[in-house]
């Protein structure tokens, strides 16, 4: 088999699919991006006189997708005429146009049965040498293409960007029992000098690498958070600069993913995990299913775990669940790591301390540094992999094994 890719197809125009698309169109590939048919006409709709024939009603979800990219800050696209090269469509009138490209990558809801009923239907319409993926975050290659023929299941793997994916340097290539590997050598070759992105091949477990350990952390700090009584703002504070964290930290990394997104990756890994030894941390907690419920979902539902109200930045206070004024939380290991230089100068000023914050470090980082350990060879069979995927998918300073 013989691989070029000119032209390409993002299922799904949500938080990744349009951003996904806006990378290849950087990279200069014209690209398409389809989503579902809107379920109903709104009354915005109607007061627009759009009907359920009308193209801009149809395709409406995959050209808001494109607009977001659009106007996203950190920009997606590196000029706006790149977002001409991208063609907004949907799922039932389109699916025909997918017969013309050479790579497809889906990035619909994290569903299984949603993603496996989507790919039985672009099996029927790819040709035969284009390059089938899914983004999920976590659900098993074998599993999405379980049902897929011999042919497709050659040329079908996990192509996992991180958000956003023009910024994250990593992409997880994760290969099925069945992929070929020119398919895998050819995706890996592509994705680092065409759209200039650090691979790690991953191993089809849940997760694969990154968000394996990454979901475990944020679900161990979540869980340390309410055992200590502790506030959002607190745990952001402490896991982020001052512990050579991104400064989105915990809170504002799952206001920026989507809590729906993370709560079925949290499930997933429950279920799809049944042997492993920190598998009730991945059992969402009950302030997390209430925010579900009331659609406090992050950026994309302008609220999640914080909200802007004009310039003001608010905090959910998740005991008396109002949105009240961020107050900087008020540690002294925390200052003295904030002051601090080096990342090892940083650790010593909480591993020395011995306030709230010191000792929340330790049992977070602890947790950390042992899952990380105890996932090899599971997740990977060398640790430099979990250290890259950990630096370059969640934008740590240093990788649990660098940290040690
Ligand atoms: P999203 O909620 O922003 O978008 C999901 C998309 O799926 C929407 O465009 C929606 O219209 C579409 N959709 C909804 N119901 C559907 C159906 N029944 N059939 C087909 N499409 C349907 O989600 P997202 O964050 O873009 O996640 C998409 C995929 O990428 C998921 O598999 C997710 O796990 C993965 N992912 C997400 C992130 C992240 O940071 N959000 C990072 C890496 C990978």
């Amino acid at each position: 088999m013989s691989f070029q890719i000119k032209k390409a197809a993002v299922l799904g125009a949500g938080v990744m699919g349009a951003n996904i698309a806006a990378q290849l169109a950087n990279a200069g590939i014209e690209c398409l991006l389809l989503d579902i048919v809107p379920p109903e006409l709104t009354e915005a709709d109607k007061a627009k006189g759009l009907t359920k024939e009308s193209p801009a009603w149809r395709n409406s979800f995959a050209m808001r997708g494109l607009e977001g990219a659009t106007k996203a800050r950190p920009a997606s696209f590196y000029t706006k005429r790149n977002a001409a090269l991208v063609k907004p469509g949907n799922f039932e009138d389109h699916l025909a146009w997918l017969a013309g490209v050479d790579l497809v990558i889906e990035a619909v809801i994290e569903n299984l049965k949603i993603k496996q009923d989507l790919f039985a239907r672009v099996e029927k319409v790819v040709k035969p040498h284009c390059i089938v993926a899914t983004n999920t975050s976590g659900i098993r290659i074998g599993e999405i293409s379980a049902n897929l023929g011999k042919a497709l299941k050659e040329r079908f793997l996990g192509i996992h960007f991180f958000n956003p994916p023009r910024y994250m340097k990593l992409v997880e290539v994760i290969p099925g029992e069945e992929t070929k590997k020119e398919v895998v050598e050819y995706v890996t070759r592509f994705c680092e000098d065409v759209l200039g992105k650090g691979v790690v091949v991953c191993k089809d477990v849940p997760n694969f690498i990154a968000n394996r350990i990454g979901v475990y952390d944020m679900s161990n700090a979540m869980n340390l958070m309410l055992a200590k009584g502790m506030r959002v703002e607190d745990i952001d504070a402490i896991i982020s600069a001052p512990l050579g964290r991104p400064r989105s930290a915990i809170f504002g990394t799952i206001d920026l993913v989507g809590l729906d997104t993370a709560y079925h990756v949290m499930t997933n890994l429950y279920e799809a995990l049944p042997k492993d030894e920190s598998r009730d941390l991945f059992i969402p907690p009950d302030f997390v299913k209430a925010m579900i419920q009331k659609k406090w979902l992050g950026n994309k539902t302008k609220g999640g775990f914080y909200k802007r109200v004009g310039k003001e930045k608010l905090m959910l206070d998740i005991n008396t669940w109002e949105y009240v004024p961020t107050k900087p939380a008020d540690f002294l290991s925390l200052e003295k790591a904030k002051v601090a230089k080096t990342l090892p100068e940083k650790m010593e000023a909480f591993f020395e301390g011995d306030d709230k914050a010191a000792k929340f470090v330790w049992e977070v980082n602890k947790g950390y540094l042992m899952y990380a350990a105890a996932k090899i060879p599971e997740v990977s069979d060398d640790i430099l992999n979990i250290d890259r995927a950990m630096r370059w998918g969640y934008n740590h300073g240093a990788g649990p094994f660098e940290q040690w």
